[in-house]
């Protein structure tokens, strides 16, 4: 409230002495100044808008203030354009004060601030501002905008067509909302790269977006500032290139994501010209270091190599066959490999597939090594035993060569049980078997028939000559020393031999005739070898 001096009688319009006593204290004021009646007729005009709008106190005063406002004016609160006598507009910030007039008459003092030159670089700007958010808005482009955070703060329409989210849905989320959360994850670590680096990124990828579809994409994104130079967030633009990808370049991005390993190499000189991110995980190179190098080098030995060559000039193509492969730091894995043979852009080519398979062969070695095994003593069983023995006893008549069996019974085992017990009984079957080993050639084959008898073929050896490895045997076995609680103790056994006889000859008729030997030795005191003999009776 400006308080103005004296009250002088007077009436609206008239006066001017009294008026100009009352408001000349802003005939000076470097700011304009007027002074209007409550229904805004002016009263009153200092020097500084007299000056501005370039007209004198007859042409102002009693005229409606509003007849000086500019076009503009009105919609932006607090602000106001004023038109000279030439019609020319400049803005002001006006503030309107109530002030007594000389009779004590309500009136409104109007200061204007000239801020002309701020507020035409505002509605320039605003103007800019519009014209990117239509232009934003109406580009066919996948586009959007995320804060520091990675919250979504702007996207076009073609970004809602997109996604198939409408904005409500999408601004204020993260990608999280958009895709898997792995896929999200690895945004979110390239948008954290990128922020405060003033560098731009393009790649290409494969987004599932929520819907589950897989889209090939190529996204450009760039990091912006905000006003005070401080990461303000990420702008990035979609371009989605299912459709338009010519289409070796989708079965490209389609074999990037196959968990097999995938590999081009030219038929010429064998030389590689594509692999999949599989393919260098399972060899363990980078794609730079496998393209150009030769797909030979990553066979693990040359004859499975061969096989494949033979196979593929016979057939045209490997299926699922069993091949090991070896990494870079040499060591082996077992493959599934498939190779079809192709031409590309007119090269003959092999397309080959490698799944890797060791882990399950492992185990299926594994499982079929538990099912051969004796689980004691870890040498064949009587199953795993016979079949072995049964293609020995074929290949000794088929190449007429000698074969014998000996039969070996631990003498009193029982009683070896009874002293010590049944577990340091179990320990003495284990040394037993690998007494045996340790006497037998690579080739002799060693199982356990049952209990504590155990059986041996020796391929190529005569009854004579296994007469000598079984005393070995026998002999080694009665030096061991088997532990026991608090004490060690020996044990003897007792061997049956029996050589093959004739040409229709089987293994279970061997292996009788070498148990009615070894009967013989038991009767005969034990501890000792006894070679079969024609008219032996197990009675
Ligand atoms: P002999 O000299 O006449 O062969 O006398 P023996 O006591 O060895 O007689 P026999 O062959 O009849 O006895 C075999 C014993 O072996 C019977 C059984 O309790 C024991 N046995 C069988 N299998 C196992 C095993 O896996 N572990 C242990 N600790 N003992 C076994
Ligand atoms: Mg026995
Ligand atoms: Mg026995």
């Amino acid at each position: 409230m400006v308080k103005v001096g004296h009250g002088v009688a007077t009436v609206e319009g008239g006066c001017g002495d009294a008026r100009r006593d009352l408001w000349r204290v802003y005939d000076d004021l470097p700011i304009c100044a007027c002074v209007a009646s409550a229904t805004g007729v002016i009263r009153y005009v200092n020097g500084a808008l007299r000056t501005h709008l370039g007209l004198a106190d007859p042409d102002l005063l009693g005229r409606p203030l509003e007849s000086f406002h500019g076009t503009g004016g009105g919609e932006r609160p607090g602000l106001r354009a004023l038109r000279d006598r030439n019609g020319a507009e400049r803005w002001f910030a006006e503030t309107i004060q109530p002030v007594d007039g000389p009779a004590g008459e309500a009136l409104r003092l109007h200061l204007f601030t000239d801020v002309d030159a701020q507020v035409r670089r505002e509605i320039a700007l605003q103007g800019r501002v519009a014209q990117l958010d239509a232009l934003f808005e109406i580009l066919p482009v996948p586009t959007f905008i995320k804060d520091a955070q990675g919250v979504f703060t702007a996207c076009n329409q073609a970004f809602e067509r997109y996604t198939g989210l409408m904005r409500e849905a999408l601004l204020g989320k993260t990608s999280f909302a958009m895709m898997r959360s792995g896929v999200a994850q690895a945004h979110v670590e390239q948008d954290r790269l990128l922020l405060g680096t003033d560098a731009a990124t393009r790649y290409e990828e494969a987004v599932p977006l929520a819907d589950g579809n897989l889209r090939l994409i190529d996204l450009s994104k760039a990091s912006y500032r905000d006003g005070l130079g401080a990461p303000g967030g990420i702008v990035g633009v979609v371009h989605d290139l299912t459709e338009s990808q010519p289409y070796e370049a989708r079965l490209e991005a389609i074999l990037e994501q196959s968990p097999i390993g995938v590999s081009v190499s030219r038929r010429d000189d064998g030389r590689i010209v594509f692999v999949n991110t599989r393919f260098a995980e399972l060899i363990g190179l980078s794609r730079d270091q496998l393209i150009g190098s030769r797909a030979r080098d990553y066979y693990l030995d040359d004859h499975q190599r061969q096989r494949v060559l033979e196979r593929l000039r016979g057939n045209g193509a490997v299926v699922n066959m069993e091949v090991q492969f070896k990494k870079a730091d040499g060591s082996p894995f077992w493959t599934l490999f498939t190779v079809n043979q192709a031409v590309i852009q007119g090269a003959p080519v092999n397309l080959a597939w490698i799944y890797d398979y060791t882990e399950r062969r492992n185990m299926e070695e594994a499982l079929r090594d538990m099912a051969s095994r004796d689980p004691l003593t870890g040498i064949h069983n009587r199953r795993s035993f016979m079949e072995l023995a049964r293609q020995q006893l074929a290949r000794a008549h088929r190449f007429h060569e000698p074969l014998a069996v000996f039969v070996l019974d631990v003498d009193h085992f029982k009683k070896i049980n009874d002293t010590y017990g049944h577990a340091t009984g179990d320990d003495a079957l284990r040394m037993v078997a690998g007494g045996c080993q340790a006497i037998l050639r690579e080739y002799d084959l060693l199982g356990r028939l049952g209990g504590e008898e155990f059986v041996v073929v020796l391929p190529g050896a005569t009854a004579d000559e296994t007469r000598v490895v079984a005393e070995r045997v026998r002999r080694n076995l009665a030096r061991m020393a088997i532990p026991a609680p608090g004490t060690t103790f020996h044990l003897t056994t007792s061997i049956g031999i029996a050589g093959l006889e004739g040409a229709s000859d089987t293994l279970e008729k061997a292996i009788h005739r070498a148990d009615l030997a070894l009967y013989r030795a038991k009767r005969e005191g034990r501890n000792r070898v006894v070679v079969y003999e024609p008219g032996m009776q197990s009675v």
